[in-house]
């Protein structure tokens, strides 16, 4: 199962939650959460995109 997480270098940008918004979204304070349990197959590419293009390297998309 993938799965993806934000962590605290994430400064708010909003890049991954234009990128693929079914697995990130902006919460109250600005910064990007992760807000699914399981990155599904067809959300796996875009949140790979947002991995990669994340400024701050806040992102990570692994496998559990
Ligand atoms: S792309 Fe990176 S810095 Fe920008 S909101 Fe997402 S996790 Fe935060």
């Amino acid at each position: 199962m993938k799965k993806a997480e934000v962590n605290t270098n994430c400064i708010g940008c909003g890049l991954c939650t234009e990128l693929c918004p079914d697995v990130f979204e902006l919460q109250d304070d600005g910064l990007a959460r992760v807000h699914v349990g399981e990155v599904k197959d067809e959300w796996l590419e875009g949140a790979k995109e947002a991995e990669s293009q994340c400024p701050v390297e806040a992102i990570s998309v692994y496998d559990e």
